[in-house]
């Protein structure tokens, strides 16, 4: 079969991937290089997880796609998991139960006191009443070297194209046709639309309407060499147990300390620039001055806001249907980096007309939002 990608971020290039193992051949086509800086999945690093508190699906899932991208590593022949590890903090009876699903899932994880805590990282000041599950099959993934490693490979590969700085303006899923602003078309037997923050001006107006742009700055720190050490030994913390929702990604594999948090994630009318305003700066570094011990701005060397889309009903990820094996991946919901390998292969399944594999993830096994004309 012929399969058209519109996007070149994580979904799309897996995608190509999958499909490109399954013999097919495969069109990929972006509005600016592959990767592009501006897409989503362009950054030092995205945090990999499998617990997911309360959803034995959600954390299955987790712990299959860590396989997965273990997987990739070997096909891709390149590295870009740093399995550190990945730290949540949460009151004691929820990290109990957190590490009693995690290892009931088959992964590997234990609950840490705040003793404990306190005793492991002393360059974290975590709440007295909170616990955490360390889990093992978690860390980071150095997310620009994901887009290379699929780049890299996809260019081998016969019956694989890549159309650069040419934007899809329509997408014909019925006839699997996609028209590109040079006046072009593409005619195929799949499509797929994965255009990120995007979507809104590429899918039917319906589905726009039912997304949610959300604008999130991001700190980037060097950390004194003084703590050089035990920031080495730090492993991902998707949560540090704070009323405003502060998570870091530590410096690993040469990368920055990365800092953000909830509070500083809104909603955007539009995708503008990058630019962390001077508020939302200081906003972040007064929130992690309380948890960091001896942080100060002067450890911020950089700053970055980031986009992304959620279906506004679920505040998730939305798959959509354009008609014959014409598909969307509409919106991320803000956490599809980890679960790409699978959400790529689930989404192969539907523009190839296989069965879907499922994921265990409840907005990928559902049947997609129907924009059929
Ligand atoms: C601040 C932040 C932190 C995050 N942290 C995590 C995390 O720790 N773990 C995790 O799992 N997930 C995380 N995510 C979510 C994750 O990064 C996204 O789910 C994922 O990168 C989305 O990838 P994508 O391929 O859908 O979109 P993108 O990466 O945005 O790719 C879309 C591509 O489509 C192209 N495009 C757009 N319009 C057109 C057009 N008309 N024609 C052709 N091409 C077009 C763009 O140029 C772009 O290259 C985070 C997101 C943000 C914003």
């Amino acid at each position: 079969m012929r399969v058209t990608l519109v996007g070149g971020g994580v979904i799309a290039l897996l995608t190509a991937v999958e499909c490109a193992l399954g013999g097919h051949r495969v069109t990929v086509v972006d509005q600016g290089p592959i990767p592009y800086r501006r897409a989503t999945s362009f950054d030092q690093h995205r945090i990999i997880r499998a617990l997911h508190p309360a959803d034995p699906p959600a954390t299955a899932a987790g712990l299959r796609s860590h396989h997965r991208w273990l997987e990739l590593e070997e096909l891709l022949a390149a590295r870009f998991y740093e399995r550190v590890g990945a730290l949540t903090v949460l009151p004691p009876a929820e990290a109990d139960a957190g590490t009693l699903l995690l290892t009931g899932a088959g992964g590997h994880a234990r609950s840490l006191t705040a003793g404990a805590l306190a005793d492991r990282y002393p360059h974290l000041r975590l709440g007295d009443a909170l616990g955490a599950v360390l889990e093992d099959e978690a860390g980071v993934l150095l997310a620009d070297r994901v887009l290379a490693a699929c780049v890299a490979w996809l260019r081998w590969q016969p019956g694989v194209d890549l159309i650069e700085y040419c934007p899809a303006v329509a997408v014909d899923g019925d006839r699997a046709r996609v028209r590109l602003a040079d006046g072009r078309v593409l005619d195929a037997d799949g499509v797929l639309v994965a255009v990120g923050p995007w979507s809104r001006s590429l899918l039917p107006e319906r589905v726009a309407k039912s997304l949610t742009l959300h604008r999130q700055s991001l700190l980037y720190c060097r950390v004194p060499k003084a703590q050089a050490e035990a920031w080495a030994a730090t492993p991902a913390v998707p949560a540090l147990g704070t009323r405003h929702g502060a998570w870091l990604i530590p410096p690993v594999a040469g990368t920055a300390l990365k800092l953000s948090s909830a509070a500083v994630c809104r909603d955007a009318d539009d995708l503008t620039d990058h630019a962390t305003p001077e508020e939302r700066r200081q906003q972040l570094a007064a929130e992690f001055g309380d948890l960091l011990p001896g942080f100060s701005p002067a450890w911020v060397r950089d700053s970055r806001d980031c986009y992304y889309l959620s279906y506004a009903e679920t505040g998730g990820p939305l798959v959509v249907a354009l008609g014959g094996t014409g598909h969307a991946y509409a919106a991320c919901g803000g956490t599809s980096f980890k679960f790409a390998p699978l959400i790529a292969r689930t989404l192969a399944d539907r523009i190839l007309g296989r069965a879907p594999e499922a994921t265990g993830l409840t907005a990928l096994d559902t049947a997609p939002l129907d924009a059929t004309p």
